[in-house]
C-alpha cells in the first residue's frame, strides 16, 4: 500500500499524524496508529480502518528510510493516544482512543517484530481497568531475570468509562466534556 510514496523521489516518506505511537526494536523505529486524515479514523472498526492498522511504519536507523510493512493478525481498534513499551522484539500497546464518540480501549496487544504478527493478550472488556488513552507503560522486571510485568500508568479517560479507585485521581478536564485525566496504575501479569 503505498500511502504516502513520494513520486519525484520514487521512495515510501511518512506523511503527517499525530498521536501516534513509536518504539524502538534494535535498528529500527515503528510508528503505528494515530490520526492520518479526517474520515478514515472515525469508524470503530472497517475495511478502510483495518487496512491502515494492518500496516506498520519502520524507519530504519542505519540506512535513514522508511517503508511500510504489512502486518497479520488482528491489530487493536484503538489507535490514538495509544501506550506502548518493548520487550526484546515485541511491542506492547495498551488501550487508546478508537476515533469517535467516546470509544476508548483496554486492550492489551503485541507485535512481534520479527513476523509482524498481532495476538491479542487482553481484549477490550469491562471498565476493571479504566480505558483510556494518553498514558505510559513501562517494563518492570527483575534485574537480570525475564521482566514478568507490564505496569500501565495515567491517561485520559471517559468518565462513563472509569471505575474510580479510592488510591487513584480523577480529575475532570475543564473543556473537555465528560472526560477525566488520571494517575491509574495497572499491572498485567506477562508469566500468567
Ligand atoms: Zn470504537
Amino acid at each position: 500500500m503505498d500511502r504516502n510514496l513520494d513520486v519525484s523521489l520514487g521512495q515510501y516518506q511518512l506523511g503527517w499524524r499525530a498521536q501516534h505511537t513509536t518504539a524502538v526494536v534494535g535498528e529500527v523505529l515503528y510508528c503505528w496508529g494515530g490520526r492520518v486524515r479526517e474520515g478514515l479514523d472515525k469508524s470503530h472498526d472497517s475495511p478502510t480502518k483495518k487496512q491502515y492498522t494492518s500496516a506498520i511504519d519502520a524507519f530504519n536507523l542505519l540506512s535513514g528510510v522508511w517503508s511500510s510493512q504489512p502486518t497479520s493478525g488482528t491489530p487493536p481498534l484503538g489507535i490514538r493516544g495509544v501506550s506502548c513499551t518493548t520487550i526484546n522484539n515485541n511491542i506492547y500497546y495498551f488501550g487508546g482512543y478508537c476515533g469517535h464518540d467516546s470509544c476508548y480501549h483496554n486492550s492489551l496487544n503485541c507485535l512481534n517484530t520479527l513476523i509482524l504478527h498481532w495476538k491479542e493478550l487482553q481484549p477490550t472488556s469491562d471498565n476493571s481497568v479504566t480505558k483510556r488513552a494518553f498514558g505510559g507503560m513501562i517494563v518492570m522486571g527483575s534485574e537480570g531475570g525475564e521482566p514478568q510485568q507490564l505496569l500501565v500508568i495515567g491517561g485520559l479517560a471517559p468518565k462513563s468509562a472509569t471505575t474510580p479507585y479510592h488510591q487513584f485521581e480523577y480529575i475532570e478536564i475543564p473543556g473537555v466534556d465528560g472526560h477525566v485525566r488520571t494517575n491509574e496504575q495497572n499491572i498485567y501479569n506477562l508469566s500468567s
